[in-house]
Order: structure tokens, then sequence, then C-alpha cells
């Protein structure tokens, strides 16, 4: 458990260490922020929030684009049940947490979320 906080933790880093040094366009920099704020809700969600992850975990727990990767911990420890969307190669412990107000682009690649 703890160890996938420190995941959320260490993405949201990476993903402010890449708005501030790529220096990505208008169309990157949103989808920066869409990750960005996707993390920040994983991290601290409301409980309609952790819902609606659940809704969208649920479907991409049966969709053939769900891969399981082996990613190591900073203790080089792995870390089980680590899943990203095939389509689009985001990690989908934050992606499931997309804000729902987001564009429907820049959630479920293939449009299987309802929301
Ligand atoms: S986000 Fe969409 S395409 Fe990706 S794994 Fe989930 S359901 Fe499949």
């Amino acid at each position: 458990m703890a160890t996938g906080l420190l995941y959320k933790k260490r993405m949201v880093v990476s993903i402010i260490f890449i708005i501030i040094f790529a220096q990505p366009n208008k169309r990157e920099m949103n989808k920066f922020l869409t990750i960005a704020k996707a993390w920040g809700i994983a991290v601290f969600h409301t409980d309609e929030q952790k819902e609606l992850a659940d809704k969208r975990s649920a479907v991409c727990s049966t969709c053939p684009s769900l891969q399981e990767v082996d990613v190591k911990n900073m203790t080089g420890g792995l870390v089980n049940n680590y899943f990203l969307c095939g389509s689009c190669g985001c990690p989908l412990q934050g992606k499931i947490y997309t804000p729902i107000d987001t564009p429907k682009e820049q959630k479920c690649p293939l449009d299987k979320w309802e929301n």
C-alpha cells in the first residue's frame, strides 16, 4: 500500500519535471496537466471519484489493451499489480482518476468508459 502511494508521488514529481524542462506545446501541456490532475486525484480523492475510478478499473480489467508490467520500486523490489493501458501507455493507477470533465480524447483511447 505504501509502495503504491510512493509511486503516485513519484509520478506527480516526474510530471512536474516534464512540464518544467521539456517545454511542451499547448496541446502537450493540456495533456500533462490532465495527467497531473489525475495523479493528484489518485492520491487525494473523494468517495465519488474513487467510485468512478473503480468503475473505470472494472472496464479496464476486461479490456484486451490492458497490460501488466514489471516495475521495480526505489528499493529494487517488484511492484505487484502494476498495469498500463496498452493503447496510450498510461499507468492505470493514475489514468482511472482522470477528471470527469476532461475532454473525451484524453480519457479511454478506445472510448470504453461511460464517463
Ligand atoms: S483505458 Fe480504455 S483502452 Fe485503456 S485499458 Fe482501459 S478500457 Fe482499455
